[in-house]
């Protein structure tokens, strides 16, 4: 049983500018002089967003993309921040953890390891932090819990995949019997089954043993998400109510998302209150 303590977050892809297309776009509408500073995909494509709305590309506020965006997050013209979008891959969190994310539903796409497709007999266990920092006594009663769990589950697994196929058995005797066809031997039959029969029965048998599984079950969820639903998601998530392993992921992400596309995030500082800005939920 491997016990995990902090998230990994893998950012797996960038947004691309087709420039052609932004020039042809800038030249049709005799605005070709308008350049940008940021090689940032998705700083450019909110940028590009945000001056349509008004054609602002002729004359352009001194201060290029960072200071646009800047105006943009302070008169909370948000929806301009939806044209960057990120794809994270977010693995070594729990199970309390993705209840908890997937609350957040403007702006953001999921796609979550299946505990009924997956089998969890191996699964990593996510301690929260205040046990991880206690150790001792308290570790102890955690680890032996999930370790006590787990073995629930792999036996829980056996005991119904061996009734759920004995009364599938059962019932394909019975209905073969009466009608005087061969009947085949138990062993015969199973090796018999489609795959797709296997899998259904492992899943039935996989849905009903999970639910012994605690919620510090790691687990791994891809998220694609558009810059305003992560700067909410930071907000919520960042500050000193939220939950500490939701919190952590917050500001990792943070400190990633900084460095990828700081005129995007560049005003998230940590302060007393978790991570703190000027623009909230623009
Ligand atoms: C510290 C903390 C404690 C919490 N405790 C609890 C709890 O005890 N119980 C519980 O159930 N939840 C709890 N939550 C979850 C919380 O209530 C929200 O469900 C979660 O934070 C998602 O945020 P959101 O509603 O802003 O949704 P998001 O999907 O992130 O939406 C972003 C914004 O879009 C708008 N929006 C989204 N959907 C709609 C809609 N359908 N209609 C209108 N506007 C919409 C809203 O302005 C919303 O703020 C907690 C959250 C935090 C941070």
């Amino acid at each position: 049983m491997k016990i995990i303590t902090e998230p990994s977050i893998y950012l797996l892809a960038k947004q691309e500018v087709d420039f052609n297309q932004l020039q042809q776009f800038l030249d049709d509408h005799e605005v070709s002089t308008w350049e940008t500073d940021t090689s940032v995909a998705g700083e450019i494509l909110a940028e590009v967003a945000g001056r349509v709305c008004y054609m602002s590309f002729a004359k352009p506020r001194p201060g290029g993309n960072e200071a646009y965006l800047e105006h943009i997050k302070q008169v909370g013209h948000g929806s301009v921040l939806e044209h960057a979008v990120y794809n994270i891959l977010i693995t070594g969190v729990s199970r309390s953890f993705t209840h908890e994310l997937v609350r957040h539903r403007a702006g953001v796409g999921y796609s979550q390891l299946s505990q009924r497709y997956v089998d969890e007999s191996t699964a990593d266990f996510v301690v929260p932090a205040i046990i991880q920092r206690l150790q001792g006594r308290a570790f102890e009663i955690w680890s032996n819990a999930c370790g006590a769990a787990q073995t629930a589950y792999c036996e829980l697994v056996e005991v119904l995949l061996e009734s759920e196929i004995e009364l599938e058995y059962q019932q394909y005797v019975g209905t073969n019997m009466p009608l005087g066809m061969d009947v085949q031997s138990k062993d015969a039959w199973i090796k018999s089954l489609s795959p797709e029969k296997k899998t259904e029965l492992r899943k039935a048998v996989r849905s009903a043993a999970r639910s012994v599984l605690p919620t510090a079950t790691e687990t791994k969820i891809f998220v694609t998400a558009n810059a305003r639903a992560l700067r909410h998601i930071i907000e919520m998530r960042g500050n000193k109510a939220a939950e500490l392993e939701i919190r952590r992921f917050a500001e990792k992400l943070v400190v990633l998302l900084k460095q990828v596309s700081p005129n995007l995030f560049g005003d998230y500082t940590f302060g007393e209150q978790g991570v703190e800005t000027p623009y909230r939920k623009v």
